[in-house]
């Protein structure tokens, strides 16, 4: 009897522990602190932010939603993002919810809804807040793959709407564009105290432009970019093809700034020709100031930016260590960032002292994943793909220009990223001659430097295989 009563007590205990652990604000909380680490703060703000969570119902967290379009909007683009948070958090409470679901909470009057959320832009602080304040023209490391774009933000940071208008840098992912664009926010405020600074990216513009919309607020809107604004800093100008009210609002955006001899300038991770659904209009205008391109960092640079961050982490980094990371993290500075956290993070807790080989043991599967990932079927492919051909035409001995040239920047690309020898490559391309190989790339080699149409689709390429 006893036995029996104090294992339902045990039981009742539990239970009670668990439903209020389940208490749906708490978890509420936790599920919005996940949620804000995979939306940027702008989307999080306008549509996160306003929800309230209700209660939990057959597996499901109920949550309030101002009206029916924030529903729909979350469940057409959040759902899977929501999903996944939950699950993080949910880790321990998996078996009690697997779902959400929205409610439209009509009590609620639209001006009530996000628009209230959305950042000034009267205050110096309130455009500090905009900035990414770790991205500064200081902790830019510099080097010949993107001095050029260095030097040209710079420029701009330091004579506004004189110097370059608009700029638009260009580069792959994680090459340093939004460091650099936040430099010149950085920048331009240390030398013009109140300068009306808007940075943002394309995507948080199109939100506006919706919530504008949406709210009848289209004349604020403007008023604020148009007339509020001394400088418009753009990240990510590639994701506004094939939006076109965004395109609409964002020409005359471009236009009343551009009039009124405000700088402009935007990033993008792809040059305004290749970005298709992007309007004819805004290409040239894009066209009318400075396109500064950010390449893949070069050894050195990679190794002082490993130092560099080091440093500021107050972290050791041995040479060696920097080198080795350095060799095998080529083409995207992010990545090169996180190994480098990665390792310091494992020696801080381990208390082990970084070395090659501990480098080496906490980056193994990076590493393995990495190795793999490039190969000269890979390139093969990708190459085929980009200018219609097939793998076998690569191979095939014919010679006509359509098949030539995929085959030639396809040699090329294999020498030049995986370094493999002449004779494999002939052996790889259908059983050709290494000296075939060998003047295929002299010749690409000659011409990515006079033929600017081949050289930015030798870039293309590149980026599509180191992604
Ligand atoms: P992108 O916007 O081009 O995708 P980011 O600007 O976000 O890339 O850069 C990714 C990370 O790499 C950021 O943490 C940034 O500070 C860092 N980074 C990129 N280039 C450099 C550089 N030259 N010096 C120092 N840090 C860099
Ligand atoms: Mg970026």
């Amino acid at each position: 009897m006893i036995n029996e009563a104090l294992a339902v007590n045990e039981k009742t205990t539990s239970v009670v522990s668990e439903t209020s652990s389940l208490d749906p604000n708490t978890l509420w909380q936790s599920l919005a602190a996940a949620l804000k680490s995979r939306v940027n703060e702008y989307v999080f703000q306008t549509w996160f932010a306003p929800l309230h969570p209700t209660c939990i119902r057959d597996h499901q967290l109920i949550i309030q939603t101002h009206d029916r379009f924030t529903k729909d909007w979350i469940d057409d683009h959040y759902r899977d993002v929501v999903l996944e948070a939950l699950n993080e958090t949910g880790l321990g409470l998996k078996h009690e919810i697997d779902e959400f679901e929205l409610e439209v909470n009509d009590a609620l009057r639209p001006h009530d809804a996000p628009g209230t959320h959305q950042v000034t832009v009267s205050a110096q602080s309130a455009q500090k807040k905009q900035l990414n304040d770790k991205y500064l023209f200081s902790n830019f490391v510099v080097g010949p793959s993107n001095q050029f774009a260095f030097a040209a933000s710079r420029a701009v940071a330091d004579r506004p709407a004189q110097a370059y208008n608009p700029l638009f840098l260009f580069g792959g992912v994680g090459l340093g564009k939004t460091h650099l664009i936040n430099a010149v926010g950085h920048g331009v405020l240390a030398n013009f105290q109140n300068y009306r600074i808007i940075y943002m990216s394309s995507e948080q513009f199109m939100n506006e432009v919706i919530n504008g919309i949406r709210y009848g607020k289209m004349e604020e809107f403007h008023n604020k970019y148009r007339k509020n604004c001394d400088m418009l800093l753009m990240d990510d100008i590639q994701l506004i093809a094939g939006k076109d009210r965004t395109q609409e609002e964002f020409f005359h955006t471009f236009n009343a700034l551009y009039e009124s001899k405000k700088q402009i300038i935007v990033t993008s991770d792809k040059l305004p020709h290749e970005i298709s659904g992007l309007e004819e209009r805004m290409r040239t205008r894009f066209q009318w100031g400075l396109i500064a391109d950010i390449q893949p960092p070069e050894i050195e640079t990679r190794v002082a930016i490993l130092k560099k961050k080091a440093e500021l982490e107050g972290a050791e980094l041995p040479d060696g260590v920097a080198m080795f990371l350095a060799e095998n993290i080529r083409s995207n500075v992010r990545e090169l960032e996180g190994a480098l956290i990665r390792v310091i993070a494992h020696s801080s807790l381990t208390g082990q002292r970084i070395s090659i080989d501990y480098a080496r043991e906490v980056l193994a599967e990076i590493l393995a994943n990495r190795q793999n990932l490039v190969t000269v079927e890979g390139i093969q492919k990708i190459v085929a793909a980009y200018y219609s051909v097939r793998v076998a035409d690569l191979k095939s001995p014919r010679r006509h220009k359509v098949v030539a040239k995929p085959r030639q920047v396809a040699m090329y690309l294999c020498r030049k990223l995986l370094n493999t020898s002449y004779p494999e490559l002939g052996e790889r391309f259908g059983g050709k001659d290494h000296t075939t190989i060998l003047s295929a790339c002299r010749k690409m080699e000659l011409l990515e430097q006079k033929d600017n149409a081949l050289r930015s689709e030798v870039q293309e390429l590149k980026r599509r295989i180191q992604e």
